[in-house]
Formats: structure tokens, sequence, C-alpha cells
């Protein structure tokens, strides 16, 4: 059945993704954004849609709308970007997200958070499951986006016990696809613009640390079952696929697949830079039977086509 439905963040990549498969579901859809790291490029084709409606808005501003499912994905995503304002990120998570909450309490819609493997911190439980409950520094360079969003699901946890709002966490794990900002600073694209570009591939630390990636397409069919299962189970569940590979190795196999001459060069770790991250999904297998299907190569060959052809529009 057709539903009203919001997703805040719709105009960045995952948001985008999320819009258009709404879209194909029947659903009217609000898209709402403040473009801080999102783009209209990435919903241009979808303006023209009767059911698709475009609001520029900050979700640390109240804002109304009778809908009947909330995605709040808004709040920028890769490090160089939330650390950008990191005031305005912990702000996006803590007074967004009780925004949002009391948007979904007067309309009795359904809420669903975007979380983040980040919740996890560096983590020593490997897989992580989702009853560890992390290894956060509160005061270091990543805690605006991981305190933030460690906030966000205890207010969405409070709303459903204190008020009764019906909330799902979804707890994602490093996405990748099309409509990735090229400079947002993130390793896929940093890798793959770099190697298109035969520029040097910026390894930061040693590359023994280890990242898990998913393809976008996986992601939001796991996003969309978990908003509409039939049972009710309101999470925090892992999303993400459990392929882990090196930031080195990651980085070879982007070399490869774009046949480039780059050649590797090391930089200094971030502070806080998790040393391994891997979701165990069975949760979502089993509450949700989803699991990611998208081969990596597969998943990076339609990414890299992507790059391609932003790089030669930008020339
Ligand atoms: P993105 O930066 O491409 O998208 C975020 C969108 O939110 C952008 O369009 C941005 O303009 C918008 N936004 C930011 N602050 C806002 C505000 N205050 N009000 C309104 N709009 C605002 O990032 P993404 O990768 O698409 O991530 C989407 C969500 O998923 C985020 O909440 C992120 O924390 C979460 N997440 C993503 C990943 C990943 O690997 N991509 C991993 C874990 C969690
Ligand atoms: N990274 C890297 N080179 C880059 C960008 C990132 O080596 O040009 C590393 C980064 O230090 C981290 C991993 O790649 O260990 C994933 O980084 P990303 O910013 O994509 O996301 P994170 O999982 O750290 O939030």
């Amino acid at each position: 059945m057709s539903k009203r439905v919001l997703v805040t963040g719709g105009a960045g990549f995952i948001g985008s993704h999320l819009c258009e498969r709404l879209l194909q579901d029947g659903n009217d859809v609000i898209c709402l954004d403040n473009f801080f790291t999102g783009s209209k490029d990435n919903i241009r084709h979808l303006l023209k849609n009767d059911h698709f409606e475009l609001v520029r808005h900050d979700i640390t501003k109240e804002y109304f709308a009778e809908v009947d499912q909330i995605y709040n994905m808004a709040c920028p995503a890769s490090p160089p970007h939330y650390q950008y304002n990191a005031i305005k990120t912990i702000k996006t998570s803590v007074i967004g997200v009780t925004h949002m909450l009391g948007l979904a309490k007067r309309c009795r819609a359904t809420i669903l958070q975007a979380s983040t493997s980040e919740v996890y911190g560096d983590p020593k439980v490997h897989p992580q499951r989702e009853d560890y409950w992390g290894n956060v520094n509160p005061i270091g360079i990543r805690s605006c986006y991981d305190e933030g969003k460690r906030c966000a699901e205890t207010l969405m946890m409070d709303y459903h016990r204190q008020n009764g709002v019906d909330t799902r966490i979804i707890r994602i794990f490093n996405t990748y696809g099309p409509n990735m900002d090229m400079n947002d600073g993130r390793v896929v694209s940093n890798f793959i613009v770099q190697a298109l570009q035969n520029h040097d591939i910026t390894i930061y630390g040693d590359g023994s640390q280890t990242r898990s990636f998913c393809y976008v397409s996986d992601l939001v069919e796991g996003i969309v079952r978990m908003m509409n299962n039939p049972q009710k189970f309101i999470g925090p569940v892992n999303l993400g696929n459990p392929s882990e590979r090196t930031i080195l190795d990651f980085a070879k196999l982007i070399i490869e697949m774009t046949n480039s001459n780059s050649k590797i060069v090391y930089k200094p770790l971030p502070g806080d830079d998790p040393t391994q991250r891997k979701p165990d999904i069975s949760l979502a297998k089993k509450e949700l039977d989803w699991e990611p299907k998208v081969d990596i190569r597969e998943g990076l060959t339609k990414t890299i086509e992507y790059f391609d052809r932003k790089i030669k529009e930008n020339k």
C-alpha cells in the first residue's frame, strides 16, 4: 500500500538510492536535505515524478508534515565532512533526531534511524555483534559523530519506551556505490578517483586496518525490510557485508580493476581510526531474511564507471 514517506538526507549518497527505491515501490516521497554534503544531481532525475517532493530544510530546526514513515538519514558520514563542523554534526544527531522523533510521535509514524558501525568505536570484539557495547573515545576527533549517533540510539529507545513511538535502528557498515561524492574523503571515493587519474593512492597508516564494504543496493534492501518488517523487530540491527579486507588489499584491488599506473603512498593515520571492522549479520539474516548479494568486483565495476563519468563531466 502506498505510504507518505519522509527521507531526511535524501539528496545524499544512500538517501538518493532510498528515495528512488521508495518511489519504485509506489510511495509518495518527501526528500528533505540541507545540501551540506548532498547534491541535487543525485535526485535530479526524480524531480519530474509527481510522487516526489524536494524540501530544503535543516533537521536541527523543527519540521512538520503528515507522514506515515520517516527514514532519518541526515548526517554527514565521511570523517573530513563530519569533522568540518563537529558541533553541527552532533547537533544533527541529537537535536535533529529529537525533532524527527517528535514528528513521528505526533503523526504516529514509524521512524528508522541510520546509525553506524562507529557506535562500536575501535572494537575489541570481532566481528561486531549488536550486543557489544563498543569502545568509543568520548573526547576525540571522531566523537562528534560516534557519540552523536550513540545518543541518537538512546533517544530512539527512550521515545520508544516512554512514548510508545514505533522506532527502528539500523547500524550501517561501510557502504559504497554511485552517488558518493567524489571529494568526500572516504576511502572508496578517494582510491577510485586517485586511480582513475593515475594519482598517488593515499593509504593512511600502514594499511593493515580492515573494513568490510557493502554495495548500496544491498543496503537499501535491508533498510526497507527493516522499516516494513511485520514482526515489529526494532533492532538495533547490523547491515553490512561481512567480507573483510585490509585497506592495503583494497588499494591493490582498485589499482588492478582500473588498470591504473598509480603508486601507493603512506600518510599519517588520523586519530582513533578503528583497526578492524566486520559486521556479524546473523541477526539481520534471522529477523529480516537479509544478506548482501552483490560481489565486491561487481559493485566496484559500477562504482568505477560512475566516477569515470563524473571525472569526464568535470573536465
Ligand atoms: P551523505 O553525506 O552522502 O548523506 C547525508 C545527507 O544528509 C546529505 O545529503 C546531507 O546534505 C544531509 N544532511 C546533513 N546534515 C543535515 C541536516 N542537519 N539537515 C538536513 N540534511 C542534512 O552520507 P551517506 O553515506 O549517504 O550517509 C547517510 C546516513 O547513513 C548518515 O546518517 C550516515 O551517518 C549513515 N551511515 C552511512 C555509512 C556509509 O558507509 N555510507 C555508514 C554508516 C552510517
Ligand atoms: N583511508 C585511507 N586513505 C584514504 C581514505 C581513508 O587509507 O584516502 C582509510 C581510513 O584511515 C580508514 C579506512 O580507510 O582506516 C576507511 O576510511 P573511511 O573514511 O572510508 O571510513 P571509516 O570507516 O574510517 O569511517
